[in-house]
């Protein structure tokens, strides 16, 4: 199947190579397959286990490093489909290797960084990235340099990047600063950029796309998600439309990103229909989207566009009422800003945006365990302290 790396804003074609914008007008770049109907027989890959290999041919790189990503649970949420008047399912990104949607990204475009001949890999994160290129990094037998925001990432999340051996740099000022010091020091010859504005990342994530098709063995109405650096968005989008174009799905969902109310570029150009204007001090509890100036800004509006989907915004209230709901309606713990999905959807059937009786996967991105400090901030007056002779009159009362 023929392959290239193609710029969105001018339309060149360029081979594949270690680069992340078009070196003619600077856009970013995505990989393009030429694809038609029977190149990619979806029967026989149901013969091999559900994970992000299965889909192997429509992936552009060799299996160097994997830690079996991918094939994570698709729950359908009876209870809260029941209050809500939707048919509601969620993708848990967290049960992947490192906790996060991330390690699908990582295992090619860490396998991607081996096959170009790289010796380091780098990116900026708010967590989640680090976390994830730290242990395919290590598993590659790579060095791994990572720039987090100084005092703005949830523990877990530090915790996965030091023990993984990754060298970790923190960094005065927000995500965003982190991100431009990354993009400076990865010109050099042997360090490989591996934030999702790179494009093989995009391919490994395209695969929740696959997945949800594969498993419903539909698509869904909708599919809402969170947006921070805004990769993910296009990425699930490429993977329908791929479906789509080997005539393995008849149709394609509506994309709908889920940004927060202190940090909402996105959802402002989108409504109103203005100009992209990054934010300068974003704010949300929600550190895995408290990015304000997403690079990936354009393949997100292009994929909301295209499929006639949506934009909103939550606040770090509804995010942490989203959070509890999902986990003791559902049993499901996912982090603040996984919850995003389930606040977004929550608002847009107040608003009416969607409809009585959609179909809708929300993507959860990452296990509730990465951030366990914002969550016993938020429950902790639930905690009874209480002395032995009490516990039986408190039982009485359940
Ligand atoms: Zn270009």
């Amino acid at each position: 199947m023929e392959k290239y790396m193609q710029c969105i804003d001018c339309g060149e074609k360029w081979t594949e190579q270690p680069i992340w914008r078009c070196p003619k007008c600077d856009g970013l770049l995505e990989i393009k397959f030429k694809l038609s109907a029977g190149d990619f027989d979806l029967k026989k890959a149901r013969k091999q286990r559900l994970n992000l290999w299965r889909y192997a041919d429509l992936i552009p790189a060799k299996k160097n490093v994997s830690l079996n990503e991918g094939g994570t649970p698709l729950y359908e949420c009876k209870n809260l489909c029941g209050e809500l008047k939707v048919k509601l399912f969620v993708k848990n990104e967290g049960a992947n290797p490192t906790g996060s949607f991330k390690d699908r990204g990582m295992t090619v475009g860490v396998s991607k960084a081996i096959e170009f001949g790289k010796k380091i890999t780098t990116c900026a994160s708010t967590g989640n990235t680090s976390a994830s290129l730290a242990a395919y990094s290590a598993r590659g037998n790579l060095k791994c340099v990572v720039f987090i925001p100084s005092g703005k990432i949830a523990y877990g999340k530090l915790a996965q990047a030091l023990i993984f051996g990754a060298k970790v740099i923190s960094i005065e000022g927000n995500f965003d600063k982190a991100l431009e010091i990354v993009f400076k020091i990865s010109n050099g010859e042997g360090i490989y950029l591996l934030n999702s504005i790179n494009p093989y990342r995009l391919e490994g994530q395209k695969t929740i796309g696959f997945e949800i098709f594969d498993e419903l063995n539909h698509t869904p109405d909708r599919v809402i998600l969170p947006v921070g650096n805004a990769g993910n968005i296009s990425a699930i989008w490429k993977g329908f439309k791929e479906f789509y174009e080997l005539g393995i799905a008849g149709e394609k969902p509506k994309m709908t990103g889920i940004q927060s109310e202190g940090s909402k570029p996105i959802v402002n150009m989108f409504k109103n229909k203005k100009e992209y204007i990054p934010e300068k001090n974003p704010e949300t509890i929600a550190t895995a989207i408290r990015i304000g100036n997403p690079v990936s800004w354009k393949k997100a509006i292009n994929a909301v566009y295209e499929s006639n989907g949506y934009m909103e915004s939550v606040s770090d209230e509804e995010i942490l009422k989203a959070q509890k709901l999902l986990s003791r309606k559902e049993g499901i713990f996912v982090e603040p800003a996984s919850a995003s999905s389930i606040a977004g959807l929550i608002k847009l059937i107040d608003k009416g945006i969607i409809d009585k009786g959609e179909e809708i996967v929300c993507i959860t991105t990452g296990n509730g365990l990465k951030d366990p400090n914002t969550v016993v901030d938020s429950c902790k007056n639930e905690i009874i302290y209480a002395k032995e002779e009490d516990v039986e009159n408190l039982i009485k009362k359940l």
